[in-house]
């Protein structure tokens, strides 16, 4: 589909009541495993490029980077009609104060223990999956084993599923914390409800990533034997959802659009 007719599609299906308000934007953007995909618009436009088995959501294929180009004019295209439509340039001079004002705010987010620490998990997620790259193998072949021999009374494909399913949670999340806790704060700053409810809402997808990656290393510590060497990742998750707590208690009751109602 082309960007005209996309444009199109996308004024058309805006309308549709079946989709809710900006639901996007407090989700944890995993597609695949979301209920709310018919509720969801940015889903209806462009579901190719949001489920894993497609050419379209890979990085290594060329159909990928055409899709994010696509998108991308697609919103350039609309920013500008709408700036049009509100009478503004796009054009003009930067606000030079407003710049300094945005620059501000990142830096006390990058300087904050949240934003650091957020980035920091991030990192050490990488060291630990490195680390203990030989126990994941050797676990896998021994459950391998397991399935071969068929043992009866003995299904060793629930803890196979399980060991997949927390590796692949770890994953996705591991570098969705720092984006969505940085918003949360810089949304903090700002005095408009908009923006208010933004920050709240990423806040609260935080924490659920927060939670659900925490039930994940508890499945991975187990399973491969490693409780203690998975302590210090659980460990900065705490730490990290306690602070966003304290900072934003607001957002444990936040209700976000479609998903909480
Ligand atoms: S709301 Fe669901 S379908 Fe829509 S972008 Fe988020 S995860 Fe994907």
């Amino acid at each position: 589909m082309g960007v005209e007719e996309k444009k199109e599609r996308l004024k058309r299906l805006a309308g549709d009541e079946q989709f809710v308000s900006g639901i996007y934007n407090y989700c944890d953007r995993w597609c695949e495993r979301c209920t709310m995909r018919s509720r969801c618009l940015s889903f209806a436009m462009d579901p190719d490029l949001r489920t894993k088995d497609s050419p379209r959501s890979d990085p290594g294929n060329e159909q990928f980077w055409e899709g994010i180009h696509e998108s991308f004019q697609l919103a350039m295209e609309l920013l500008q009609e709408s700036a049009e439509q509100w009478g503004l340039d796009l054009n003009a001079d930067v606000d030079v104060e407003l710049e300094k004002r945005e620059r501000r705010k990142e830096r006390l987010v990058d300087g904050s223990f949240l934003g650091r620490e957020s980035k920091a998990y991030a990192t050490a997620v990488d060291d630990w999956m490195g680390r203990y790259e030989e126990q994941f193998a050797e676990q896998l072949k021994q459950m391998k084993r397991e399935v071969d021999m068929g043992i009866s009374g003995h299904d060793p494909i629930p803890a196979l599923l399980d060991l997949h399913d927390a590796v692949e949670v770890v994953r996705w999340y591991q570098y969705f914390l720092y984006p969505k806790i940085s918003r949360a704060l810089m949304g903090l700053e700002d005095e408009e409800q908009d923006m208010m409810d933004d920050a709240l809402g990423s806040a609260k997808i935080a924490l659920i990533a927060i939670d659900r990656s925490l039930g994940a290393w508890q499945t991975l510590g187990g399973q491969l034997d490693l409780q203690d060497e998975a302590l210090d990742l659980q460990i900065c998750l705490v730490r990290i959802k306690a602070a966003l707590e304290h900072r934003m208690p607001e957002a444990l009751v936040f209700r976000r659009p479609g998903f909480d109602n």
